[in-house]
């Protein structure tokens, strides 16, 4: 089994004492991709019938420092489900529109329709993340959206939404390697900017940000999975294999046909 780590809610958590090369399980790459070929075959079948029965939907969550690997984690994931049964919005710095706002308008405007399976790539976390790290907003005004978010939360999981909030947890050296590899291959360039570099100096800032918003927002109905990810065929296993027992514990249903259908003959 693979597992992401979870912790109890109300819980403290110590990021530093995560090793984003855990691995639990005996995997290596290949029996890796052989295991996420398996799980995607049933999230396919699952993932059809949570259309079909049309009343429910899936949140995954993805957050995570540049280059932990949000991208590589949708393509992995998502590759082999039917595309119209899944949302994937990324969020970048909010437009004025947005801006002018709370800082859930543009959020609630994204979440997945009934049937489908959304993916988040950053989310509202980032307004008590990177909002709280640069002082984007006064601090008596993030200070109060954990709140909110707990709230909001609530309020899509009482609408029949499962949310999955994952944290691709990587090491510094980890995204060192990545953001040197970005500027060594001109393919990989344009992924690179300079302003990466001024956020990776702020790197013990940011884990103290991922570590008060994990420990506030870690709720019973709607909890983070923290997933080592210094390795990523272990983060994409971890995240296919959650999508996977996400949706077999949903267990959707397809609908009862119309009644009388039987022995009618199309012309
Ligand atoms: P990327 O994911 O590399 O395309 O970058 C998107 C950028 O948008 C990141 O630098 C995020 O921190 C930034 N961003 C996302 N949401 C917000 C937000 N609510 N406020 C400010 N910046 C944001
Ligand atoms: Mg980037």
């Amino acid at each position: 089994m693979c597992r992401p780590i979870t912790i109890k809610p109300g819980a403290k958590v110590d990021l530093a004492d995560i090793d984003p090369r855990r691995i639990d399980g005996d995997w290596d790459k290949d029996s890796a991709y052989e295991q996420i070929e398996r799980n995607t075959e049933q999230s396919r079948e699952l993932a059809y019938r949570l259309y079909a029965e049309n009343r429910r939907s899936v949140l995954i969550v993805l957050q995570g420092m540049d280059t932990a690997g949000k991208d590589g984690t949708i393509r992995v994931v998502l590759t082999g489900i039917n595309p119209q049964s899944c949302q994937i919005v990324a969020f970048k710095q909010p437009s004025t529109e947005e801006r002018d706002h709370d800082f859930l308008w543009r959020i609630h405007k994204a979440v997945p329709r009934r049937g489908n399976i959304g993916i988040f790539n950053r989310s509202h976390y980032e307004d008590v993340l990177v909002v709280r790290v640069h002082n984007l907003v006064p601090k008596s005004e993030w200070k109060t959206r954990y709140r909110r978010i707990n709230e909001f939360e609530e309020l899509l999981v009482e609408g029949r939404m499962t949310l999955v909030k994952c944290f691709l947890h990587i090491s510094k050296e980890e995204q060192r390697e990545r953001l040197q590899a970005r500027l060594d291959n001109p393919d990989k360039r344009w992924k690179f900017s300079k302003a990466d570099l001024e956020e990776r100096k702020l790197w013990d800032d940011y884990q103290d940000a991922y570590r008060v918003a994990v420990e506030s927002c870690n709720t019973k109905h709607a909890p983070w999975y923290i997933i080592p990810s210094d390795r990523k065929w272990y983060r994409n296993l971890v995240v296919s294999q959650l999508l996977l027992d996400t949706l077999k514990q949903m267990d959707p249903q397809i609908p009862d046909a119309e009644e009388g259908l039987e022995g009618i003959v199309v012309e």
